[in-house]
């Protein structure tokens, strides 16, 4: 089992007010997506559950009720997810609950925990609302959510609200380590921004970004080579069209908002900017040859295109009318 990373001062507090039995009844964990607030909810209930006295962080691990716990069949632990395909139900939602109300089968405590609270339909909150209206000795509810806001003000007025932050760099590297994964570099982390979610896929986007970035470069001083490999191994690559033109859209804008203070780049990354969001609409809506429209892209980056284009004022021919004259 991979050990929880991050979040240390929220995990302790709550496993501190739990054993001085200070808990409130209704959290809220808040954060973004990605960053362990499910797995901090779990590290919880299993202390919260647990039957040793004054249980440690995460519980003891090798009572009977932590072993139940581990093999998902501890009664009176419920999970319910609120995203997805195996989504909670209304009738998931009053099953939970009724078996909530009742004493707890192992004599301790009862603890639920709800994920993706914040995607739960208004019936469902309904329900649950009551529940939280009439708190019951030695049950607790944790409510896991990305967007607190969504969530009816009724239920967020009856819950202690704790925050989850962003993951650095050096704890998602760990998680990535635990994962097997390749060291994380800087533009990896960047494009995590702190949620360990996709960590698997974002080495393979970082160096797209790097391989855009570089590219761009190269156009931006008319290395036509550069320019009409890219096009085609861009274009043959079907599953990354998507996300490459992404980068490349975003990319260019990054390079318009750097070149703000130097007018002729800025013409070009301006120009660059409106044929990159022509080719997303021209390929991926209507089917326009790819390496085609990539090429065009690339072409319009030059500095040296940009400049006939300025002899002209205001001419700067659209992607569009570049692909049409072509035909
Ligand atoms: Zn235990």
């Amino acid at each position: 089992m991979n050990t929880l990373v991050g979040h240390s001062p929220q995990r302790t507090q709550l496993s501190q007010l739990a054993r001085e039995e200070r808990l409130p009844s209704a959290l809220i964990f808040s954060g973004v997506h990605g960053i362990g607030k499910f797995a901090a909810a779990q590290e919880l209930a299993r202390q919260l559950l647990c039957a040793t006295p004054n249980a440690p962080q995460g519980g003891c691990g090798s009572c009977r009720t932590c072993s139940l716990y581990d093999s998902n069949n501890h009664p009176d632990l419920h999970r319910l997810t609120f995203s997805g395909e195996r989504s909670a139900t209304v009738d998931d939602i009053r099953i939970a609950l009724d078996n909530l109300s009742l004493k707890p089968f192992m004599g301790g405590r009862k603890v639920a925990v709800l994920n993706d609270a914040d995607e739960i339909s208004i019936v469902g909150a309904n329900i649950l609302l009551k529940s939280l209206e009439e708190p019951r000795p030695e049950t607790f509810f944790i409510l896991i959510v990305a967007n607190p806001s969504r969530l009816p003000s009724t239920i967020l007025s009856r819950c202690q609200r704790i925050f989850f932050d962003r993951l650095s760099t050096e704890e998602l590297q760990t998680i990535a380590d635990q994962l097997g994964l390749p060291k994380i570099d800087a533009s990896a982390a960047a494009l995590a921004d702190g949620s360990a979610a996709g960590l698997d896929s974002l080495q393979a986007r970082a160096e797209m970004h790097d391989d855009v970035k570089s590219v761009l470069d190269r156009a931006f001083n008319g290395d036509t080579t550069t320019i009409g490999r890219a096009a085609q191994e861009w274009g043959a690559e079907k599953s990354l069209l998507r996300e490459r033109l992404a980068f490349l859209r975003t990319t260019i804008r990054q390079k318009l908002l750097e070149s703000a203070r130097d007018r002729d780049s800025a013409a070009v990354w301006g120009n660059a900017l409106q044929n990159a969001l022509d080719a997303e609409y021209l390929i991926l809506d209507r089917h326009v040859n790819p390496t085609l429209c990539l090429l065009k892209i690339l072409q319009g980056c030059s500095r040296e295109l940009s400049a006939t284009y300025q002899s002209i004022p205001n001419s700067a021919p659209s992607l569009g009318e570049l692909l049409l004259n072509e035909r």
